[in-house]
C-alpha cells in the first residue's frame, strides 16, 4: 500500500484585517476546530496542514510561496471565512504551483433564529466570500475543484478525500519516471504519443533501457532467490499441481520469479514508478514479463505492454489514488464482444498481464504456451475480475493535446468456464450500453488499452485530469453518442492554441 499520509494538504483560510481582532481570533479558533476534525477523518487520507488566517497580500503571496517550495505539499484548499478581497489573492494565485480545492462551507450548520445579528452575519459571511473568492479563480482561468456544503457532511469530506488522492498522483508524477524496456510495438498509432509534452504536462519522465540490463541482472538472479519468492506465492496464489512438482513448469515460474526480482531492483535504482515491456524486444529473457508484470502491479506498480507508457502512467496514478481501497486497479484491454441480444458485454484481458488486486478469488498460478512474440510458455495469474462498479480510463495524444477517457462499467460474473483461455480476464457491461459506450469510445479515439480501476470512480479521473489541465471525457449513463460527436468539434475550439 502507498502511504498518503505524507502528502499535506494545506488549509488556508481567507478574511481581511478590517474587522478587528476579535473577530479575527474568532474566524483561526473556527478554522483549528474545523481542520482538527476534519484531519481526524480517515475519509480525507493526507495530512491536513491548518495555516494561519490570511488577512493581506503579503501574508497570501507568502503563503503560496511556501507551498510552491514545500516537496510534500500536494495541495490547497482555501475557504473565506469572511469576505476577504480577491485582489488581495492575485499575485499569490499566480505564482501557485499546487491543486487547488475551494471550499465553500461555513462554520455554522444552521441560522441561530433567535440570536443571529450583524456581527454574526459579519463573521459568517462565507456565502458571500466564496463568491467573491471564486470569481478570481474564473477571471484568471484557474483550475481547480469547488466543493459546496457544510463541513461535517459526509459527501462534503468524500469529495475532499478523492480530490485529496488525486493531488497525491498528480504530485507522485512530478518526481517519477516511466521505464521502457523496448519501444512501442511496431507500426501501433495509439501508443504513440509525445513524451516531452507528458513531461511538461504530467511530470512524467519517459525514457528507455535496453532490455539486455534486464536479462544481464536476470540472469545474475540465483535459484534460490527466485525458490524463496515462489514461496511466496505459494501463499497467496493457487500453484497449478505441475508448478508444486520439478520440471518445465516450475522452471517457467522461478523464471518469472526472477524477472520479477530483477525487474523491481532496476526500477527502484532509477526511482521508476511503472514500466513498459513489448513482446518484439524480449532478447535474452525466455519469456514474456507475465507473472513478473502482474506482481509488480500488484506492488505499485503502473504497466503498459507493447510500450504502452501513456497507460503505463496511468496505472501507477490509479494505484495511488486507489491506494487502501477496496477493489484493484489493473492495466486493461478490449478484447472481444458478446452481442447477445440483452446481455451484451465485454471481455477484456491481455496476453497475460492484468493485475491481481482487480481479482474476485483467489488467483491460480499456470505456465501455458503464448501464440505471440515466439518465447517459451510463461508463467501467469489466471483468475476472474470481481463483479460490481469499475470505470475504464484511458489518454490518447491527439497532436494539439492529450485527452482523457472514462466510461463507467458493470463488471459481472462470468457464468462459463472458458477452459481454453487461461488468462486473467474480466467481463463487463458498459453505461450507457455496450452499443452506445463503444461509438463513443471511438469517437473519442480512446485506446485499445486502459486502465481498469474497480476502487475509483469517474471523480477521481475527472479530479486528475483537471489538475494535469487536459481535455475530460465522461461516457457514463447519460452519454448520447451523436451529442457527444458535437462537443468533442465544440472542444477542439475550446483547446485549439492551449
Ligand atoms: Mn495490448
Amino acid at each position: 500500500m502507498i502511504d498518503l499520509k505524507k502528502y499535506e494538504f494545506w488549509f488556508i483560510v481567507g478574511s481581511q484585517d478590517l474587522y478587528g481582532d476579535e473577530t479575527l481570533k474568532q474566524a483561526a479558533d473556527n478554522a483549528r476546530i474545523m481542520a482538527g476534525e476534519l484531519a481526524d477523518d480517515p475519509v480525507l487520507p493526507g495530512t491536513l496542514v491548518l495555516k494561519p488566517v490570511a488577512v493581506t497580500p503579503q501574508m497570501i503571496r507568502k503563503l503560496f510561496a511556501e507551498a510552491n517550495a514545500c516537496e510534500n505539499c500536494a495541495g490547497i484548499i482555501t475557504w473565506m471565512h469572511t469576505f476577504s478581497p480577491s485582489k488581495m489573492w492575485i499575485q499569490g494565485l499566480a505564482a501557485n504551483s499546487k491543486p487547488i480545492l475551494h471550499l465553500h462551507t461555513q462554520f455554522n450548520r444552521d441560522i441561530p433564529w433567535d440570536s443571529i445579528d450583524m456581527d454574526f452575519m459579519n463573521l459568517n459571511q462565507s456565502a458571500h466570500g466564496d463568491r467573491e473568492h471564486g470569481y478570481i479563480y474564473t477571471r484568471m482561468r484557474l483550475p481547480r475543484k469547488v466543493v459546496a456544503g457544510h463541513w461535517q457532511e459526509g459527501e462534503v469530506r468524500r469529495r475532499i478525500g478523492v480530490w485529496m488522492r488525486a493531488a497525491a498522483a498528480a504530485l507522485d508524477g512530478k518526481n517519477a519516471v516511466v521505464l521502457r524496456l523496448g519501444d512501442n510495438m511496431r507500426e501501433v498509432a495509439v501508443t504513440e504519443g509525445d513524451k516531452v509534452e507528458a513531461q511538461i504536462r504530467f511530470g512524467w519522465q519517459v525514457n528507455t533501457w535496453g532490455i539486455g540490463d534486464l536479462a544481464a541482472a536476470f540472469a545474475g538472479i540465483s535459484d534460490g532467490e527466485a525458490e524463496k519468492l515462489l514461496g511466496e506465492y505459494a501463499e497467496k496464489y493457487d500453484l497449478a499441481a505441475e508448478v508444486k512438482l520439478p520440471g518445465p513448469a516450475r522452471q517457467a515460474a522461478r523464471e518469472q520469479a526472477k524477472i520479477e526480482i530483477a525487474l523491481k531492483a532496476m526500477l527502484e535504482r532509477e526511482g521508476a514508478g511503472a514500466f513498459t515491456t513489448t513482446f518484439q524486444d524480449l532478447h535474452g529473457l525466455p519469456q514474456l514479463p507475465g507473472l513478473a508484470s502482474q506482481r509488480l502491479m500488484e506492488q505499485g506498480y503502473g504497466f503498459g505492454a507493447e510500450g504502452d507508457w501513456k497507460q503505463s502512467m496511468l496505472v501507477r496514478a490509479a494505484k495511488i489514488m486507489a491506494s487502501g481501497l477496496s477493489g484493484g486497479v489493473s492495466f486493461m484491454e478490449d478484447y472481444t464482444y458478446h452481442f447477445e441480444p440483452g446481455k451484451e458485454a465485454a471481455l477484456g484481458a491481455h496476453m497475460l498481464e492484468v493485475c491481481p488486486t482487480i481479482a474476485g478469488q483467489k488467483p491460480r498460478l499456470e505456465v501455458h504456451p503464448l501464440g505471440i512474440g515466439g518465447k517459451a510458455p510463461p508463467a501467469r495469474l489466471v483468475f476472474d475480475a470481481a463483479p460490481g462498479r469499475a470505470v475504464l480510463a484511458t489518454i490518447v495524444d491527439l497532436g494539439d493535446r492529450m485527452r482523457m477517457v472514462v466510461n463507467d462499467v458493470e463488471a459481472v460474473k462470468i457464468e462459463r468456464a472458458m477452459p481454453k483461455l487461461p488468462v486473467a480476464r474480466a467481463l463487463w457491461k458498459p453505461y450507457p450500453n455496450l452499443r452506445d459506450a463503444a461509438e463513443s469510445w471511438i469517437l473519442c479515439g480512446g485506446a485499445h488499452h486502459s486502465v481498469y480501476a474497480a476502487a475509483l470512480t469517474a471523480e477521481y479521473f475527472r479530479d486528475w485530469a483537471e489538475m494535469m489541465n487536459i481535455e475530460f471525457i465522461h461516457i457514463g449513463k447519460d452519454t448520447n453518442p451523436a451529442r457527444l460527436q458535437d462537443e468533442l468539434r465544440w472542444a477542439d475550439a475550446y483547446w485549439s492554441g492551449r
